[in-house]
C-alpha cells in the first residue's frame, strides 16, 4: 500500500502563499519571430539570451540518461542549491528541523543553520550503517526532511535501499536521498520515486560525469514536490552554458563509463595496497570514488603528505572518524604518487626511530 501523504500540508505556509515571478516568456503561448520581450542585447551571439526558465531539453535529457520523465526533474546550481531550496520551500526558518546521520556530507548542516533551521542528528552505527533507533530519536513533529547520503561522503559505503523505505513509509515529512556517488556504484532509488511520494533523490554533473566546474545538480521527486519548488526557484538558476555542457556529457555516456570503470579498478588496487601498510589501521569498504582511511596517526601523515605536495581530506573530527583521512582516486599516476610518498613516510618515520 502506498503510504498517503499531504504535501502541501508540508510546504511553507509562506511558499504557499506567495505568487512566483512570472516571466514574459512564461506568460507566452504559440509561436514568436522576434523577441522583444526581456531587454537583451539584439546583437549578441552565444549566451545572449535568457536561458529557457523550463529548461525543457535538459530536463528531458536528463530524464531520458536516467529512466524516469522530465516532470520528476529539477536542475539546480550543483546539488547544493537544491538541498537549500528543499529547506526553504518545506522548512519555515526557526521552527522546523532536519536529520542528519554523521559522519555525512557538511552542507546539510551549514545550509540548514543558514535557513535558521535545528539539526538533530542520529548517528551511523559503528559500521557506518542507518541507526533506526536513532532516527526515531531523533525525529519530533518539527523534523521537515531527514537526509539519507548513499553512497555516504565520508565513509564510501552505501545506505541499504530497505532502510530508506522503512524510514520514508512512516515519515511524515521528506526523505531526502543525496546520490552525489551513485554513478559509481549503481542501485539507485530513483525506481522507488513512483512508490515513496515522499521520496526526494538528489544527483549531481561534479563527480563521476566530470563536471564540477560547471555547477550543475538535478532533484528526483514527484511532479507535485517539484512545482513547490519551482515557486521559489531563481527562474534562470542554471545558466545556457552549463545546460549546453551537461547535454554534450549526456550525449558520451560511454566516456563516462570508462571513466568509472578506471576509477573503481584504481580504488580497489588502492585500497588493497593501503591495507597491508603498517601506517594504516583500517580501510573501509567504498562503493565511491574515494576511500575512507584510518591511519595510526593521521595528523601526522597528513602534515607529511602536505610537504610533498599532496593534499588529503582529514575527516578526523567527524563522528567516528578519529585519525581518519579520505582520499579522493586520481589518475594512475597520482595514486602512483600517493603510495611512493606513504612509503617516503613510513621509512622517514622508522629511520627516527632506529636513530633514537
Ligand atoms: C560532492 C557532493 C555533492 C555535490 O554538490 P554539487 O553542488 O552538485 O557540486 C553533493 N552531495 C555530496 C554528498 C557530495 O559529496
Amino acid at each position: 500500500m502506498k503510504p498517503r501523504i499531504d504535501i502541501s500540508a508540508l510546504v511553507r505556509p509562506a511558499v504557499l502563499a506567495m505568487k512566483p515571478y512570472s516571466s514574459a516568456r512564461d506568460e507566452f503561448r504559440g509561436e514568436a519571430r522576434i523577441w522583444l520581450d526581456a531587454n537583451e542585447n539584439p546583437y549578441g551571439a552565444a549566451a545572449s539570451r535568457y536561458p529557457d526558465a523550463q529548461y525543457v531539453q535538459l530536463r528531458q535529457a536528463i530524464a531520458a540518461a536516467k529512466g524516469c520523465s522530465p516532470e520528476q526533474v529539477l536542475p539546480g546550481n550543483g546539488s547544493d542549491e537544491l538541498i537549500d531550496l528543499l529547506m526553504r520551500t518545506f522548512c519555515r526558518p526557526g521552527i522546523d528541523e532536519v536529520v542528519v546521520q554523521p559522519p555525512t556530507y557538511g552542507m546539510y548542516a551549514v545550509q540548514a543553520a543558514i535557513n535558521d533551521l535545528a539539526v538533530r542528528e542520529a548517528p551511523l552505527t559503528r559500521r557506518f550503517l542507518p541507526d533506526l533507533r536513532a532516527i526515531e530519536a531523533a525525529t519530533t513533529p518539527f523534523s521537515r526532511l531527514i537526509f539519507f547520503c548513499s553512497p555516504n561522503n565520508p565513509t564510501g559505503n552505501r545506505m541499504p535501499a530497505e532502510t530508506i523505505r522503512v524510514v520514508a513509509s512512516a515519515f511524515s515529512g521528506l526523505v531526502v536521498v543525496d546520490e552525489a556517488y551513485i554513478d559509481f556504484s549503481g542501485g539507485s532509488l530513483l525506481a522507488q520515486l513512483a512508490d515513496l511520494p515522499n521520496l526526494v533523490v538528489l544527483q549531481t554533473f561534479s563527480k563521476a560525469w566530470a563536471k564540477a566546474g560547471i555547477r550543475l545538480g538535478a532533484l528526483f521527486a514527484s511532479p507535485e514536490i517539484i512545482r513547490y519548488i519551482r515557486k521559489i526557484k531563481p527562474p534562470y538558476n542554471v545558466s545556457s552554458l552549463t545546460g549546453q555542457a551537461a547535454l554534450r556529457a549526456l550525449q558520451d555516456p560511454r566516456r563516462v563509463a570508462r571513466d568509472i570503470a578506471e576509477i573503481r579498478a584504481e580504488r580497489d588496487g588502492l585500497a588493497a595496497w593501503l591495507e597491508v601498510q603498517p601506517l594504516v589501521r583500517e580501510v573501509f569498504p567504498s562503493e565511491a570514488n574515494f576511500l575512507l582511511v584510518r591511519f595510526r596517526d593521521a595528523a601526522m601523515i597528513y602534515r607529511a603528505l602536505l610537504k610533498r605536495g599532496i593534499v588529503l581530506r582529514d575527516r578526523s573530527g567527524l563522528h567516528g572518524c578519529k585519525n581518519c583521512l579520505r582520499i579522493t582516486i586520481g589518475t594512475p599516476d597520482e595514486n602512483a604518487a600517493l603510495k611512493a610518498a606513504l612509503n617516503d613516510i613510513l621509512y622517514q618515520n622508522s629511520a627516527i626511530r632506529t636513530l633514537s
